[in-house]
């Protein structure tokens, strides 16, 4: 470097350079592409959740390809009167100030760290300027001809001023956008940015150009056979550069892209999970291969000893045969095997469903329709409905059926089933069954004398004390108005029945009272004995009927037992 009074003496021996106008204009250009692009590199490493420092380097690796790229097509552009060639090592050399610099300047744009924007930005703009700088001069460091030069001081500065000042301007220019919220306003930020970038990197090559003073005359220090020629240098780093530039901006519109679809398939997969989440039902899917992708909270909560094996991976059979050991009932009556057997072959041949009529219990009394059904991409949804409520509504209906609303006592059909099923059970014991029939006797005018009311109110009463006189396995029905029915199982002998039957009686008659009316009532009891009698319900009821209607027409008040022969037995109580 020289001063400007050595300058002035020199000034009159020195080279005179020109300029190739399409080149310098192609120099720019080159310039500016990279800046745009780097840009948006920068930018895009910083639009993700996570700093992506790949992006940012490729950013910096970039914009320094097309500052180092610039330089060679400026100096293609000058021209001197004498041969110029380039020290290879120096030349690869030169880029690598320009990369740190732009890469460690875009760096510095990052929003996370702890500095004033502005701040970031002169920082950011200072050291892209200065490693467009260093670039500059390393790049002219291997010029070799037959020439030595020197640098002005001031055009030396003034160059290094306008890398950093136009640096600075350009950081702001792109920053810029953030101050306006539209989108669409990033791009014309961006390429503004860029165009003042590239100025920064052309304004300083060619300010720094002016520096320079060529003295022929004296040899440099490589011999020129050793060199690079600029032409292929500038137009092979040129076109690498721009190349690099485009291939940048590819790859991040590819990889914006990708990551879009990443993104969509991870929302879909989120709303996947909500919505199987949100369902009131259990539910599990497996793939084509059994093996579980998912399961919900519901299904979870049905089944907490399956706990362990809720997560990905597990096998639909080893699954299937966790459940069933805490299961006690199976579809028509199949054993634990068959039906784990029944289900994998289902689940193979896709039958559709796998398994019908499918009901478990589950461990807090509630209850699930299981329903399992291949799916047509392959796999098996299982699908566990809550039915309790059904079930308990189904129980009440059945309750309802079987018991007599008035007095709640077992009704008519539970009474012929509870008959049924005491004749077979007393068979293999060998027992005797008895079936008393009794009708009230002059039932009618209570209702008629004191209303329906009075009346309901001694049908209860004589319920509750013929319940409370039998025993646990005795049965006592309402089979209609006024009659009631009392089966006794386990019976050995007729004169057990009659002790019973005088106790029946004797209860009946027990005084009723309603609203202070005397409202007691007396009874008539006929009697068939099985398996003395008959064998089956019709015949034991009738007979039973018919000798009660024997004690009414022999005045009521009293029991018979019916007697297969010409009398009935009887007796008064
Ligand atoms: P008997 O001595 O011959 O048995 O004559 P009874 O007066 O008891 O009359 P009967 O057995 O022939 O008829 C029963 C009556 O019971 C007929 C009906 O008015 C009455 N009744 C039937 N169901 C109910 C009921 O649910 N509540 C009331 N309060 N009365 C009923
Ligand atoms: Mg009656």
């Amino acid at each position: 470097m020289i001063s400007h009074i050595e300058l002035l003496e020199i000034a009159h021996q020195q080279l005179v350079a020109t300029y190739n106008l399409p080149l310098v204009l192609a120099s720019y250009i080159v310039a500016a592409v990279a800046a745009f692009s780097s840009i948006r590199l920068a930018r895009y490493a910083e639009h993700e959740l996570v700093y992506d420092w790949r992006w940012l380097i490729a950013g910096g690796v970039t914009m320094g390809f097309g500052v180092w790229a610039m330089h060679f097509i400026g100096m293609l552009a000058f021209q001197l009167p004498i041969p110029v060639a380039y020290d290879m090592l120096l030349t690869i050399v030169s880029v690598v100030p320009a990369i740190i610099g732009c890469s460690l300047g875009l760096s510095l744009l990052r929003k996370t760290l702890p500095y004033s924007d502005n701040l970031r930005r002169v920082l950011s703009g200072t050291i892209i300027g200065a490693g467009i700088g260093a670039m500059h001069y390393t790049g002219m460091a291997a010029m070799r001809m037959n020439a030595e030069f020197f640098y002005d001081q001031r055009w030396f500065f003034l160059s290094i001023l306008i890398a950093v000042i136009l640096g600075i301007i350009g950081v702001f220019a792109e920053k810029l956008r953030d101050y306006k919220s539209a989108s669409w306003l990033t791009l014309p930020f961006q390429i503004s940015s860029a165009a003042i970038l590239g100025l920064s990197v052309f304004g300083m090559h060619y300010v720094a150009m002016q520096a320079a003073i060529y003295i022929p005359g004296i040899s440099s220090h490589t011999p020129i056979e050793k060199t690079l020629s600029p032409v292929v240098l500038s137009v092979n780093v040129s076109l690498a550069s721009i190349i690099i530039a485009v291939l940048a901006l590819v790859a991040v519109r590819f990889d914006a892209r990708m990551r879009r679809v990443q993104k969509n398939a991870a929302v879909t997969q989120e709303r996947m999970l909500s919505a199987i989440e949100s369902i009131r039902d259990g539910f599990l899917l497996f793939d084509e291969n059994g093996t579980l992708l998912m399961h919900n909270g519901i299904f979870a909560g049905m089944y907490p000893n399956l706990k362990q094996l809720l997560k990905p991976g597990t096998s639909y059979e080893s699954l299937l045969r966790v459940w069933v050991k805490g299961r006690e009932t199976f579809p028509g009556e199949m054993d634990r095997e068959s039906y784990i057997q029944k289900s994998l072959e289902a689940f193979r041949n896709r039958t559709h469903p796998v398994i019908e009529q499918d009901e478990d219990k589950l461990f807090d009394g509630r209850w699930a329709v299981v329903s399992q059904n291949a799916i047509n991409v392959g796999g098996l949804v299982s699908v566990w409905h809550d039915v309790t409520a059904m079930k308990n509504q189904q129980d009440i209906y059945k309750e309802m059926a079987l018991t007599d609303g008035l007095t709640k006592l077992a009704n008519r059909v539970a009474f012929i089933k509870r008959l049924e099923e005491a004749i077979n059970r007393n068979k293999r014991l060998g027992k005797k069954v008895a079936l008393m029939f009794l009708d009230l006797d002059k039932f009618k005018p209570i209702n008629d004398l004191y209303g329906h009311d009075a009346g309901d109110f001694v049908l209860c009463t004589i319920a509750d004390r013929l319940s409370g006189l039998m025993r646990e396995t005795d049965l006592v029905a309402r089979i209609g108005g006024d009659e009631f029915v009392v089966v006794l199982e386990q019976i050995n002998s007729f004169d057990d029945i009659e002790i019973i039957a005088r106790k029946v009686l004797e209860t009946i008659r027990q005084p009723i009272e309603f609203n202070g009316q005397d409202c007691s009532v007396g009874g008539s009891i006929g009697i068939s004995v099985n398996p003395d009698h008959a064998n089956n319900v019709d015949t034991l009821i009738k007979l039973a009927d018919d000798a009660m209607y024997k004690v009414k027409e022999a005045g009521r008040n009293n029991f018979k037992i019916h007697d297969p022969g010409t009398s009935t037995k009887s007796s008064v109580g």
